[in-house]
């Protein structure tokens, strides 16, 4: 039930996408107004019809590549606002990094100018193909930083070094997190992402599209767990020093996801072998100790439970509709 006063006014950049209308939805449930900001380059009117009712809501068109400035003060930045899939982001690669770097920066000034508190949605992509298994906050990385991913890995890394500046020079509180593979409701089933593509391909019975051989790994975060660890880290008294690893350390191969999700909607699909993209990195798995120990947080939704209900939530026509009484 949400509360009925006003606590905080936050702004969620990439309200509108997949993580960013979830995390709308909880900090309105907490009582907070919202400010969602979102070009909908990928995002979705449906993932934030529902939550436009809401007097605590407000839904604004803006590209943040250009400055972002509000009518009102705010009390909290949310920066989500870069597409997340590989085939989205590769579209238009330089509108991709001049979002991360631009974006962000517009979105720290902005942060600045308002003494708000700043959450940076960053990415195990900055670990790049990594040579250390899992990966710790302090790794470095080995990112191809001419490839066609570099577009969102190296945008990332630029924008968390941005994050840091403005953090050093005394003008934003910063937290960072890294987040790791995240699926469930309100991905757009043409993203190109590996859960959706799975779900979408098996419900209409077609070939399971499967890149390379299907023994790399990734390790899957529903997204509830994703939001709670964000407000987490967001609301941590004592702010942490660096980034933080935000994901579900339960590591499967592509094939093992595949095999999952033709037991789960056994509609006779088989898997269909296709080229690996440059650059794919071969194992991902975030080491969660500093999240753990520093946030209290820990994933609550293994792939067992959070994969079917996100089968339901695409079998009933990807329809969005987060159940919120009108206040
Ligand atoms: P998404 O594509 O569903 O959402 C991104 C949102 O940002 C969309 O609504 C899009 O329209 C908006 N956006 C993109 N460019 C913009 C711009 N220039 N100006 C304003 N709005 C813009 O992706 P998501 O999965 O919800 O990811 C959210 C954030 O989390 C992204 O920053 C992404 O890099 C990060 N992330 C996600 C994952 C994941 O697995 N979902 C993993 C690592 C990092
Ligand atoms: N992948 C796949 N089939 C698909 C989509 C993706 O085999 O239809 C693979 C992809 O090559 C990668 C993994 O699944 O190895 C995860 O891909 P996704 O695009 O979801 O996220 P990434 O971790 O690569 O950003």
């Amino acid at each position: 039930m949400l509360k009925k006063t006003s606590e905080m006014t936050v702004l969620v950049a990439g309200g509108a996408g997949f993580v960013g209308s979830h995390l709308c939805e909880a900090l309105l449930r907490q009582g907070h107004r919202v400010i969602c900001l979102d070009s909908f380059l990928t995002g979705a009117m449906e993932n934030v019809q529902a939550l436009c009712n809401f007097r605590e809501f407000r839904l604004i068109r803006h590209d943040v590549v250009d400055a972002v400035e509000l009518a009102e003060p705010v009390d909290r930045v949310y920066n989500l606002a870069s597409p997340a899939s590989p085939p989205q982001y590769q579209a238009d690669p330089v509108h991709t990094m001049l979002t991360n770097v631009l974006g962000t920066k517009n979105l720290l000034a902005l942060a600045a100018a308002n003494g708000a508190r700043f959450l940076q949605a960053s990415t195990s992509e900055v670990y790049g193909d990594p040579e250390e298994h899992p990966q710790r906050e302090d790794y470095r990385g080995h990112v191809n930083c001419t490839g066609s991913r570099a577009c969102y890995d190296e945008g990332k890394r630029a924008a968390e070094a941005l994050c840091y500046d403005f953090l050093r020079a005394g003008s934003v509180d910063v937290r960072v997190a890294r987040i790791f593979n995240t699926y469930g409701p309100h991905m757009q089933a043409n993203d190109g992402r590996i859960v959706s593509n799975l779900i979408v391909q098996a419900l209409r019975g077609a070939a399971l599209t499967v890149y390379g051989s299907g023994q790399q790994t990734r390790s899957f975060c529903f997204v509830s767990d994703l939001v709670a660890g964000l407000m987490a880290l967001m609301e941590a008294e004592e702010r942490p020093d660096g980034p933080v690893n935000i994901g579900n350390p339960d590591e499967f191969t592509v094939g093992e996801l595949a095999t999952m999700v033709q037991r789960l909607i056994p509609n006779g699909s088989q898997v269909e072998y296709h080229p690996l993209p440059e650059d794919d990195p071969r194992r991902r798995r975030p080491d969660i100790s500093k999240a753990r120990e520093l946030l209290g947080w820990s994933p609550q939704v293994p792939l067992a439970k959070g994969l079917p209900e996100t089968i339901a939530w695409f079998s009933k026509g990807m329809s969005p509709a987060p159940k919120l009484d009108p206040v």
